[in-house]
């Protein structure tokens, strides 16, 4: 199987905030691999922009180093390094001053897609966008990226949204949620969407429940004092498990475009019923040998943050009624996992009679580690002894199906990047999504907080606290296990 990548026409991408972890990490890596690719021609530009005072070959520097350091040797081997860089420019800005701003607007070329990466807080966006329009730089064909948090409640994400829209309409504005970005991510709507296999049995009468789990090992150290103001629902579900939950249980866009999508994951959310407080479940993780507590971490002996969530959710529409949405995410949990388990009912009858054991087909859809997906199906197990019932996957691995394409596993912000140059919005949050879901979570934070609710307590390196494991358990349910 040959990868085929179509080239994009060529395009000034300026990232406001390029000299920044995101930058550095993820957003200059994946131009790399792209233009390696050949999917970027050598005649665009990609402009860092931030306060420090950088020429273009200290950012040609800066970007070299960040390649060497998260790009595998074997893929920078015979790769056109000094090339990619050839393409990289600096410029010195203040988002909140004057200076710089000219000489940014001289060096955009006007035949040119425009593109305006938001790498930076987000309360900096309305100075940058404001900026953009007083100088001229932006014009009708401009497109700005905007990264996570939007918003820390409606209020908040409302205030954003009418900052961009007094200069940007909306199909400018690329908010990013770099989940949708992963192959898994839209691999599941080719399954959904593409085979007549699912689709029947998508829906209350054939599935029991969904899971969604994202797992981290690691611990909020380092940016402690930001996620304590945050939390497991502002930080992951309001956009990411949601994000997920909405391609799950949407019904079938008419056509894969970017308002058919985003309509159909709005009314998800909108279908979504408030959460009861027992159907909630919030922890914070203990200390451990050395390691340290979340309190410790987020240097606040008193806090009520949630490093870790779990939630049973509610569609409330014809295809969802009765399967309940098991949500969960935290932080120094036993694996770093990401996943979503659909869990079919049992066969109505069985006929191999009870020795043979309950068995159920468990859609795996796997976004990190090995992105992949399994089909867990009941056979007969080999040999002689009788009718004995074993659940084996049907695997769906990419790196096993693939294995061209899957030497050349792409990052979700190579994809989500080179989207907004082909101006594709497909895979990004509408202004009303973003808005839709903190109204769904608002009343649930506020729930918990008007009551004063503590977090529970969790052994580092479990699932979380106990109770999370009742939330499922008390209804003779049972979560997967964490595991790589
Ligand atoms: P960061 O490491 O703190 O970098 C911030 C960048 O903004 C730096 O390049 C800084 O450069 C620049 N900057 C600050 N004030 C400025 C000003 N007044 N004018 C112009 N530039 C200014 O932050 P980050 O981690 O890269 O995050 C950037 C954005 O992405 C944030 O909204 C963050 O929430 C979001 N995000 C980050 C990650 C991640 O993994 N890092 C993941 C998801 C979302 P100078 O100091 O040189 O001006």
């Amino acid at each position: 199987m040959v990868s085929r990548v179509i080239p994009v026409d060529p395009f000034d991408l300026v990232i406001f905030g390029g000299t920044g972890d995101l930058a550095r990490r993820k957003i200059l890596p994946g131009l790399f691999r792209r233009f390696k690719a050949g999917q970027i021609p050598e005649d665009s530009r990609i402009i860092g922009a931030s306060r420090s005072d950088l020429s273009d070959d200290d950012y040609r520097r800066f970007t070299k180093e960040a390649i060497e350091e998260f790009i595998p040797e074997d893929e920078r081997r015979n790769s056109p390094l000094d090339k990619f860089l050839d393409c990289l420019h600096f410029v010195t800005i203040d988002a909140t001053g004057e200076a710089g701003w000219q000489q940014l607007s001289d060096k955009m070329r006007d035949n040119v897609v425009n593109a305006f990466y938001f790498s930076v807080a987000p309360s900096l966006f309305g100075a940058l966008a404001e900026r953009l329009h007083t100088y001229g730089i932006a014009d009708a064909k401009t497109r700005i990226v905007v990264e996570k948090p939007f918003g820390r409640d409606l209020e908040s994400a409302r205030a954003l949204n009418a900052t961009l829209a007094e200069h940007f309409k909306e199909t400018q504005i690329y908010r990013i949620d770099h989940y949708l970005g992963k192959e898994t991510v839209q691999n599941l709507m080719a399954v959904r969407f593409a085979n007549v296999l699912f689709e029947p049995l998508w829906n209350a009468q054939y599935v029991d429940h969904i899971q969604i789990t994202v797992a981290e090992t690691v611990g909020v150290g380092g940016r402690g004092a930001y996620y304590d103001k945050s939390g497991a629902m502002r930080d992951m579900v309001q956009n990411h498990l949601m994000q997920l939950l909405c391609l799950i249980a949407m019904e079938p866009p008419s056509r894969f475009d970017p308002d058919s999508v985003r309509d159909e994951k709005l009314k998800v959310i909108r279908a979504l019923e408030p959460v009861q407080p027992y159907h909630i479940v919030r922890g914070q993780y203990d200390a451990e040998g050395d390691a340290p507590s979340y309190r410790q971490d987020a240097e606040n002996p008193r806090s009520l943050t949630e490093s870790f969530i779990a939630l049973r959710v509610h569609v409330s529409n014809w295809r969802w009624a009765g399967t309940p949405f098991f949500l969960r995410t935290g932080k120094r949990l036993k694996a770093r996992t990401s996943e979503i388990a659909v869990v079919f009912k049992d066969a109505p009858h069985s006929i191999f009679g009870q020795e043979a054991g309950t068995h159920r087909n468990i859609l795996t859809i796997r976004l990190q580690p090995n992105e992949g997906m399994t089909l867990g199906v009941t056979i007969k197990e080999p040999g002689p002894g009788g009718m004995r019932l074993i659940d084996v996957p049907l695997d769906m691995t990419f790196a096993d199906a693939l294995p061209q394409e899957a030497e050349d596993v792409h990052d979700a912000y190579e994809r989500l990047i080179m989207d907004v140059i082909r101006g594709n919005q497909t895979l990004f949050m509408r202004g009303d999504e973003v808005e839709a879901a903190w109204a769904w979570t608002d009343p649930i934070i506020d729930g918990w907080e008007s009551r004063g609710e503590a977090p529970k307590p969790y052994e580092p390196g479990t699932a979380g606290p106990e109770d999370a494991m009742m939330l499922m358990m008390r209804e003779g349910r049972k979560w997967r296990e964490i595991k790589e």
